[in-house]
């Protein structure tokens, strides 16, 4: 086992009010989780997480505090995440930030479907061939 060592914390400065999701948004997502957890439907979400972080400049990027970043997840999955993080880059619940993808570019495992994510609160399957 390899054990890979990530930066714990990052230094939180606030950006004027843009600390992340707005109540809007917070609705948007849970109407489309229905409350329940859209990693896999373990149980009841609890958690809002942001796909692609806010820390390294993240919340000065518009679509990082949008629905397509956001997963609702339970504590559970949620830790998962953050304990597994070369997992969860590959299921599309982790994207890091290189100057690459954004969040509704980027495919997420969603309950054992892949499919993107919009920001206006849609879960739209790859489906086969369909891209
Ligand atoms: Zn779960």
């Amino acid at each position: 086992m390899i054990r890979q060592s990530w930066p714990k914390t990052q230094p939180r400065r606030s950006r004027r009010g843009r600390a992340g999701f707005s109540p809007k948004v917070r609705a948007g997502v849970a109407e489309r989780s229905k409350g329940l957890c859209e990693l896999d439907a373990c149980g009841p979400a609890g958690h809002i997480h942001h796909r692609a972080p806010r820390g390294r400049g993240g919340s000065q990027l518009e679509w990082i505090n949008r629905a397509a970043n956001a997963l609702h997840v339970s504590a559970r999955c949620h830790d998962r995440i953050e304990r597994n993080r070369a997992d969860a880059v590959a299921n599309g619940w982790l994207i890091l930030r290189n100057g690459q993808a954004t969040a509704v570019e980027t495919a997420v495992l969603y309950r054992g479907r892949w499919a993107h994510l919009t920001d206006y609160g849609l879960v739209v399957p790859t489906g086969d061939g369909a891209a």
